[in-house]
């Protein structure tokens, strides 16, 4: 087992985020997140064999059946914990939104976060974009896409002629996956909701999806990213359909720092500014 201490009380010498500092360190060591991993489904019991059990011998100590399997999460049922549809429905601005959603628990992500990562922007805006889930330095700052992906996201946001606030930024998750994992399709699915309901009030002309998860989880659409990107989709959102164009998640554009990789992304967003500013869009 390596050495955690040095490192450890590197880290905690500012003693700004000593929570975070341990959690790194331990992820340092290897050692799973905080959080638990959701249950796996069970595998299907076999089909029972009747001819075995009439040939039992008979006498013998009748096994005792194990305890069920402890659940590795139970939903909480209050509307802090587990905000519920109806609420999230009758949400009329952001603001109250957020608020709604703030203490949300109700998938295993919730209990692990620092910090609640809602989207933001403006709330008008007509370019929406949509990442899978916070990282590190959203989880402790409790904002989208503020680290080494975001800088680039901001970079191409600048290079459209736009400012970030102009834009709208959210994720498929509002809480950060341990070890930076994907989101699991119950995880997305417990958040769904909220990132439609964001939508719902922004009314967003175009829809940037970065990387392969939010295309999956809010379009629908599973295959590769490297062969959809650049290809317009569509999601219906509260009955109201909207564009949407897939694109490299800004994390990959900096691991593949190729001229390709950039110039397949400069051309999706730029399609995307098109559609969002000709002169008849919704
Ligand atoms: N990656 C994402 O998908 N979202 C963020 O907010 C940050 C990094």
């Amino acid at each position: 087992m390596p050495d955690a201490g040095p490192k450890f009380r590197d880290r905690l010498e500012g003693m700004e985020h000593p929570l975070q500092a341990w959690r790194d360190t331990l992820e340092d060591l290897g050692v799973m997140g905080l959080v638990r991993e959701p249950a796996q489904p069970l595998p299907e019991a076999p089909a029972a064999r009747p001819v075995a059990a009439a040939a039992a011998p008979r006498n013998l100590p009748v096994p005792k059946a194990p305890p069920p399997a402890a659940l590795s999460y139970a939903r909480p049922t209050d509307p802090v914990g587990c905000p519920t549809p109806e609420a999230v429905a009758s949400a009329t601005s952001l603001a109250e939104l957020h608020q709604t959603i703030a203490g949300c628990l109700a998938c295993p992500l919730g209990p692990g976060r620092m910090k609640f990562v809602f989207g933001e922007g403006a709330p008008d805006a007509r370019l929406l974009f949509v990442g899978e889930g916070p990282g590190r330095d959203e989880d402790l700052q409790g904002r989208p896409f503020v680290g080494k992906a975001g800088e680039l996201l901001d970079k191409m946001i600048g290079a459209l002629g736009l400012r970030r606030e102009d834009t709208y930024i959210a994720n498929v998750v509002c809480c950060r996956p341990p070890d930076n994992r994907t989101p699991t399709p119950g995880e997305a699915q417990a958040c769904l909701g909220y990132l439609q309901r964001q939508i719902e009030l922004i009314r967003p002309a175009v829809i940037v999806t970065l990387g392969a998860t939010p295309l999956r989880e809010l379009v629908g659409v599973s295959e590769g990213i490297t062969r959809v990107r650049g290809q317009w989709k569509r999601v219906t959102v509260a009955g109201r359909e909207i564009p949407v164009m897939p694109t490299f998640h800004p994390a990959y554009v900096l691991r593949q720092y190729t001229q390709d990789v950039r110039r397949a992304v400069w051309e999706d967003l730029r399609a995307a500014k098109a559609w969002m500013d000709r002169p008849d869009g919704d």
